[in-house]
């Protein structure tokens, strides 16, 4: 550091009495989907984004071909519409059913699709298992986007339909050996603790309602995945929000009400709200932290093919790790586990293929031997061999990528709480600063698109109580 100061360009002010400079700390969904809140509540909102908008979730093209990365299954979009209800808005995005809903589950007792289709041998083991999930379904909505506190009636009533529905259970292990579920059906529902990054014995056990909870309701905006980070941004833009791409943020002076840029560039704003890593953000701020690999939650290598004609494939298709104590012990040591739990998506000729990765932010291409074997596995069961040898070309995103602009380690959803705290008792370090807020994946456990959905609009509530 140089001992000049460097200049401080002022924020833009606005008429609005109340109405704040606000500097919002990464343009990933979380960050944007705050920013178009804030900026409805009249803020003047700069959004600072090291790299592209989206972040995880954003547009590449594979052999002349458009993909979208990151997130590709739309669930539980009540969340969204809450959304869109603050900001008054109608739903741009066209969501459609994804066909198959949450694919099929090749377990190693058989095939299982979710759901389970009324003709299908174990559709009664299925009803039986949703049971506890209906009861469930209207409350998640609230949980997932009214502030934790115990003094608001529907978080309490919401939060004790969680315990009856996870019948005092701590992990998604414990409630699915006690439903006694049929093998290939427990396989495939233990498969979707995955969901939270985590394997089924450190994973909450509303995961293990999941299936029953999102199955018949997974969907897919009518122009891919792109359309909700563009939506977003499209949403704030008209608020008056701005989003400044390429634009890594190296410094946050919390006291002094400053932030710099790379390259040199300070602001000055009256708030800061970080939509980063918690561990990233501590940096920024002089305060760094440390995260162990064994205490954070998956990362992955994410294939995108362009193939020369239409996939042979279902629209999804799931491959679980055939053991998941293998998994588990080998992702915790930063081990790359002998076979992985795969997501297959196949439209078109565009094929994705999504690999579960330890977050140790290594660089896996595609002709890694991990990554061949994986991917190996995945024809074999498929019955295609060959498909990806085939493509007219494959790009790889790799926990090293997903590592540079997000969580230690590249993982998916930052840190791993303990079980207990992966649900309505989650920490909430919402506000860890009079001049600071927090939004996004590290500050709500099990990540996704309606948990940053859920937690903007959290955060957005308290915010405003705080009168901001
Ligand atoms: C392969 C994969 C599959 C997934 N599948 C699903 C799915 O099917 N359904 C689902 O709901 N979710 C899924 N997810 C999770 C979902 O993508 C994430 O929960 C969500 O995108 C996280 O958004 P975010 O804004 O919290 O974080 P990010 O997208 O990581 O955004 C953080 C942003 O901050 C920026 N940034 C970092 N440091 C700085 C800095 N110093 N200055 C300025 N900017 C900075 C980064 O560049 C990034 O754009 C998946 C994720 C992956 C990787």
């Amino acid at each position: 550091m140089s001992g000049q100061p460097p200049a401080v360009s002022p924020q833009p002010s606005t008429s609005a009495p109340l109405s704040s400079s606000i500097g919002l700390l990464g343009g990933g969904l979380a960050g944007l989907a705050l920013a178009a809140l804030l900026a409805h509540r009249g803020h003047a909102v700069t959004v600072y984004e090291r790299d592209r908008a989206g972040g995880k979730l954003r547009r590449v093209t594979v052999g002349g071909l458009s993909f979208d990365t990151g997130p590709s299954l739309f669930t539980l979009p009540g969340v969204w519409r809450a959304f869109l209800a603050r900001l008054g808005e109608p739903d741009p995005l066209d969501l459609r059913p994804l066909p198959g809903g949450l694919g099929v589950h090749h377990t190693p007792f058989g095939p299982v699709p979710l759901p389970l289709p009324p003709d299908h041998p174990l559709h009664a083991a299925w009803e039986t298992y949703g049971a506890p999930a209906r009861a469930l379904t209207p409350h998640l909505e609230t949980l997932l986007t009214t502030p934790p506190r115990l003094t608001n009636s529907s978080f309490r009533r919401a939060s004790a339909a969680l315990f009856r529905a996870t019948g005092g259970h701590l992990t998604a292990e414990g409630w699915v050996r006690s439903r006694r579920l049929p093998p290939a059906l427990a396989h495939a529902v233990r498969t979707h603790a995955l969901n939270a990054g985590l394997a089924p014995v450190d994973a909450p056990a509303l995961y293990a309602l999941l299936p029953a909870l999102i199955a018949g309701d997974v969907a897919r905006p009518a122009r891919g995945m792109g359309a909700l980070p563009d939506a977003l941004l499209d949403l704030g833009a008209a608020r008056g929000a701005r989003v400044l791409e390429g634009a890594e943020v190296v410094r946050v002076d919390l006291a002094g009400g400053t932030l710099a840029l790379r390259g040199g560039e300070v602001r000055r704003h009256d708030l800061f709200v970080s939509a980063l890593d918690p561990a990233r953000l501590a940096a920024l701020t002089e305060r760094p932290a440390r995260s162990p690999v064994s205490r954070r939650t998956v990362s992955g290598v994410a294939l995108y093919a362009a193939l020369p004609e239409d996939a042979p494939l279902p629209a999804t298709s799931v491959l679980p790790p055939a053991d998941f104590a293998t998994f588990r012990a080998a992702v915790r040591a930063g081990a790359l586990p002998p076979d992985t739990l795969a997501l297959v998506h196949a439209d078109g000729p565009r094929l994705a293929v999504l690999l579960t990765a330890p977050a140790t932010g290594r660089d896996l291409p595609p002709d890694h031997p991990w990554v061949r074997a994986q991917v190996e596995r995945v024809e074999r069961t498929l019955g295609v061999p060959g498909l990806l040898a085939s493509a007219r070309d494959v790009v790889a995103l790799p926990p090293a990528l997903y590592a540079a602009g997000g969580h230690p380690g590249g993982a998916i959803y930052g840190a791993a709480p303990p079980a207990w705290r992966g649900g309505p008792l989650h920490p909430q370090p919402y506000r860890p600063h009079r001049r600071l807020w927090q939004v996004g994946t590290g500050v709500h456990p099990g990540g996704g698109i309606p948990a940053i959905l859920g937690g903007a609009l959290i955060v957005d509530r308290l915010m405003g109580e705080g009168g901001v």
